[in-house]
């Protein structure tokens, strides 16, 4: 079974038969003898390759092409159109300006067939690499590198976007910031090593006890950033509390039985009246500088109109 598919759209049998028996080693090959079918058939199929004839009995092919070109659904598709003989320059502009990526010019010989569809496969195979590629670079520079945690810059601006967002529909959100305690004697006693497999673990652990919607961004350090749309305060307590039991209770293989490690939270309910999610990470802030100042090891909260709650 060919793993590439190419839809030739043409009223001439003798044309379809042709080509058919042409790519028949290369492509899984289906035809249409009509515009309207070829354009089911291209909806149904999905082909990486449409080869289409510019006279079709009941549509203009390069009217079908520039349809094909300004449907979503159908747009990155490359179409071939075939041509008579005796095209002149207008028409084949005006072709191009309808998005024809090449043309096949009658009469159609069958190695300057495969040829031309053998590199628009090719091309189409570069693009889709390229397009997987950037994909996945995108997902990687918005990403932390030890912990895979969203990195400060993309935490920051896709929670900014989260508060845009909040603003128009008027759901609620929390923010919420969390540090290691006294983690600098962690790598002061077993070493930077032990430390990141302790930072990587403990963010397991944040990613477990969150759910899919939310969000956890490494701001710096030791010190993350939890973004909770549609829940309200007393909902984030109850996660974060529960993130803060699973985190202490953490054992790890390189370390003594009785190590453990413990988070201090600070969390703020994001506010219609914060001009910037900034606004908002600075009560937060302001939290977390209390949960250390009460011990550590608690989660604390500071509510929009500044008054502690606990
Ligand atoms: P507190 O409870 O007040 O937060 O104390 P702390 O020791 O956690 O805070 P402090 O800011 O004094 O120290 C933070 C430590 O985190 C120091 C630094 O070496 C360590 N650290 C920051 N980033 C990394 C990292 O990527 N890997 C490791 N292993 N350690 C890190
Ligand atoms: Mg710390
Ligand atoms: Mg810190």
């Amino acid at each position: 079974m060919f793993h590439e598919k190419v839809l030739v759209i043409d009223d001439s049998a003798i044309v379809l038969e042709m080509i058919t028996r042409t790519l028949a080693d290369m492509v899984e090959v289906t035809t249409a003898t009509t515009g309207k079918i070829g354009l089911h058939l291209l909806l149904e199929h999905k082909p990486t390759l449409v080869v289409l004839d510019i006279k079709l009995p009941d549509v203009d092919g390069a009217k079908l092409c520039a349809a094909i070109k300004a449907d979503k659904r159908t747009k990155h598709v490359p179409v071939l159109l075939i041509t008579g003989e005796d095209i002149d320059a207008d028409t084949e502009t005006q072709a191009f300006a309808a998005g024809a990526a090449d043309f096949l010019r009658k009469p159609l010989h069958p190695t300057v067939v495969r040829a031309r569809v053998k590199q628009q496969l090719e091309l189409e195979m570069r693009t889709q690499a390229l397009n997987a590629a950037n994909t996945e670079l995108q997902r990687l520079a918005g990403r932390d590198t030890l912990t895979s945690c969203l990195n400060r810059n993309y935490f920051i601006s896709s929670a900014e976007a989260e508060h845009s967002r909040m603003r128009r529909h008027g759901h609620a959100m929390v923010l919420a910031i969390l540090d290691l305690d006294h983690f600098k004697l962690v790598n002061d006693t077993y070493g930077h090593m032990v430390g990141d497999e302790v930072l990587r673990c403990t963010t397991e652990c944040m990613h477990d006890a969150v759910r899919q919607e939310d969000s956890v961004g490494r701001l710096g350090g030791e010190e993350f950033s939890i973004l909770l749309p549609l829940s309200n305060v007393a909902g984030a307590v109850k996660v974060l509390e529960r993130m803060r039991e699973h985190i202490a209770a953490l054992r790890f293989k390189d370390l003594p039985e009785d190590f453990s490690v413990t988070v201090s939270i600070g969390l703020t309910e994001v506010s219609r009246g914060d001009a910037k999610i900034e606004d908002a990470m600075k009560r937060a802030d302001d939290a977390l500088y209390q949960a250390k100042a009460d011990g550590r090891n608690c989660v604390r909260v500071i509510t929009a109109d500044a008054m502690p709650l606990q």
